[in-house]
This record gives C-alpha cells, structure tokens and sequence, in this order.
C-alpha cells in the first residue's frame, strides 16, 4: 500500500492554524494550576449552551458519560428501557446500559441513515404494550418500562425531530439527542442541542468540535434534570467534603475547556468549510454509479462524515488504500450483532435497512483543512 497522501482527518494541520491560542490557552491553565472545575468549565458551558441555544449545560468527561449523566438526570435506570438506533457507536447503547436502562433498538430510514419515526411508531404499536397505571409503553419481551428516546444525528445530519417529538410526546417519553457527531447541525433552522429534551455531545479529538483528549456535555432545557446532572458529575456535592448522593467522577478538566473556547470560535468557519467540502465532492462525484449523501429541506448537515454508498464498497476502499487515500466504514458491524449484545437475543436480519447499509457505506476523508484538489485527487480513485 502506498504512503497516506490523503488522511481521513488532520488534526495537525487543525492546531497549525489556531497553535498560538492554544498555546496561550494551556500555559495560562498550567501557570494557574487550577486543573479541576473552575471558571474555565464555566465559561465553556456558558459559550457552548449559547451556540447551542440550550439553557442548561454539564460539561463532563467524554461523550459516553454525556449520555449515561443525561438519562440519570431523568431518573431512567433499572426497569426502564431507551429506544435508539442500531447504526451507532456502541457509546451509545453502553450510556443507556451504564444507566442500568436496557438498549431497544429501532430499524434507520434508508434515505437519511437516521432512526425512522415510522418504524419508531410500529415499535411501540407491536412491540409494547402501555400500563394502564402510568400510560407508559412497556416492552413486551422485556417487561421493561421505555422511557426516552435516544436519536442519533450520525454523521451530522439531524435526524427527523418533529416527527420523533410526535411520537415521543404521544407515549410520554423523554427525547434525547446523541449529538456526538453533529455539533452545529441545524433542524428547521434552529441547532441541535436544544431540540429535544436534553442533548449529549463528544468532545473526543476527531469530532467536528474536538478536545485534546477525552471530554463531553449535556445540554437541557430541563432545570430539575440540570441540577441532578450537576450534582452527579461531581460525587454528588453540595460542597467539597459534603455529598448530597453518591455521583461519579464524570468532569471535564479545565484544561481541556480551555482548548475547547478557543476552538468553539473557530466552529462556525470550520462547519462552512466542511459544508463547501461536501458541496464540492457532490459536485464533482455527480453522475458516478455510487449514492451520494442526502438530507431533507429540514436540515443543514455538519458533515462529521461524507459517506457514499457502493456496491462494490471493498473494492472502492482498497483502491483507495492502494492510491494512498484513507476512507472508513461506519459502522461495518451493526451493535445488534455485535458479540457484546449477544444476551439481547437480537440475529441477522432483525434491522435490514441497517444490515444493507453496513455492506455499501464508505467515509471518504472528510475534514476542514481538506482542500480542493485533495478531493478531486479522491474523486479521480472514486470514479476510476
Ligand atoms: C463519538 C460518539 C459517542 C461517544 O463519544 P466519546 O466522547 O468517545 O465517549 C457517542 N455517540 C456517537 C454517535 C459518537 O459518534
């Protein structure tokens, strides 16, 4: 295989063009050395709540534990079950088992690769019954309650809000974002984060808003759900050696909330060059035998990835590797069949629109610093 020209993201070329505020950033937090809590996670998020136009946001240690706070702040635990998508990295289902919630996934739509509000609809018809008592669906198989909703924007398209929000207000179920990969991304104008009832993003280094390291947040509307999520992510203090409730040592650190002010300004400049990016592969990729990504009116993707599907999806990646270009596939195993979920009792062919999706999809590379004849050097593989 020939050397990488063209990597799947440069993280690099990323701190090259903003290196002296980074800089200034880490030595101010080492000279200070205040390394835990403090004014800079307060200002990070206050800066990312107003990007978001969420009230309420718990910066915390990583996308993962985002999503584990977010359910806790809504008292979803043991008994209960989250409804989420199949396609996604395992995060997701693992935030709902850390809750002590069981996983229930629910087939994506072909168009957008996104939970389908239909199928979510047919769920709850079939698979649940509702209490009498509460009104709450219950999953039959499981006898467990299904309190929330859990949908994933992936690759930064938002998924169908209005149409889960119906479904979910119908049943009594909270809405979740996973937000992980599409910070920025825009439904009927207004951005994901404050769409639903609380949202989770990943600061992991390669997403669209990445830390130098591990870290998260949660944003909410919700003030009761805030509070609990704060006292939670701090060993359930009211004051240093005072514990209101046993919590977790879920913090984001200050340094990388320092890292993640400076970079939130360059947001918005990136989001565009990714966007122009995804404009031009779709331009210059227009009439090959592939799919291209597509998106309702509704929405303004982020493009965390560009993912066409082929075919002859293999193939297309090796002749990649082979001209030194990176690609991805995600996700090649649908969680359903991973061997981790194997007690789920879930067998090939329960998701097939995921299933197909699995052995056609190609991340081609996909970054703000990926210029034009990069692309088109990737286009030249592609349409070979
Ligand atoms: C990255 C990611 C997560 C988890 O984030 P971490 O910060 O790595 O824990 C959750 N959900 C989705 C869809 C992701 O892409």
């Amino acid at each position: 295989m020939a050397k990488t020209r063209i990597p799947f993201v440069d993280l690099r070329a990323q701190y090259e063009s903003i290196k002296a505020e980074i800089q200034e950033a880490i030595n101010r937090t080492v000279e200070e050395s205040a390394f835990i809590m403090g004014k800079p996670v307060s200002d990070f998020e206050a800066e990312f709540g107003a990007f978001c136009g969420a009230p309420f946001v718990v910066g915390c240690s990583s996308g993962t534990t985002a999503i584990h706070l977010a359910l806790m702040g809504f008292e979803i635990g043991a008994k209960d079950a989250v409804i989420t998508v199949p396609n996604t990295f395992i995060a997701t289902s693992e935030g709902i088992s850390h809750a002590g919630a069981l996983p229930l996934f629910v087939d994506v739509d072909e168009a957008t690769s996104n939970l389908s509000p239909k199928r979510l609809a047919e769920f709850l018809e079939k698979d649940c019954r509702l209490d009498s008592a509460s009104g709450r669906p219950v999953h039959r198989a499981s006898g467990r309650t299904v309190r929330a909703v859990l949908a994933v924007h992936l690759y930064g398209c938002p998924a169908d809000m209005d149409g889960i929000r119906g479904i979910c207000d119908r049943y009594h179920l909270w809405l979740i974002e996973d937000a992980a990969q599409a910070h920025g991304g825009k439904y009927r104008g207004r951005p994901v984060g404050a769409l639903g009832d609380a949202a989770c993003f990943s600061f992991f280094p390669g997403k669209n808003l990445g830390a130098y390291g591990d870290a998260g947040a949660v944003t909410t509307t919700h003030k009761k759900a805030f509070e609990k999520m704060q006292l939670l992510v701090n060993h359930g203090r009211l004051d240093k050696y005072e514990h209101l409730v046993e919590g977790y040592n879920y913090r984001i650190d200050a340094l990388q909330a320092r890292i993640l002010s400076v970079k939130l300004r360059h947001l918005p400049g990136w989001t565009r060059r990714r966007q122009e990016n995804a404009k031009t592969y779709d331009r210059l990729l227009a009439g090959w035998e592939g799919q291209l990504p597509s998106h309702p009116e509704s929405v303004e993707p982020v493009y965390h990835l560009y993912v066409v599907r082929s075919k002859g999806r293999d193939d297309l990646a090796r002749q990649l590797g082979d001209a030194g270009i990176a690609s991805g596939i995600h996700y090649p195993l649908p969680l359903h069949l991973q061997r981790a979920y194997a007690h789920l009792g879930y067998k090939k062919g329960d998701f097939p629109v995921t299933e197909r999706l699995a052995g056609e999809i190609l991340s081609l590379p996909m970054y703000p610093e990926l210029t034009a004849d990069q692309i088109a050097e990737v286009v030249r593989v592609v349409r070979g």
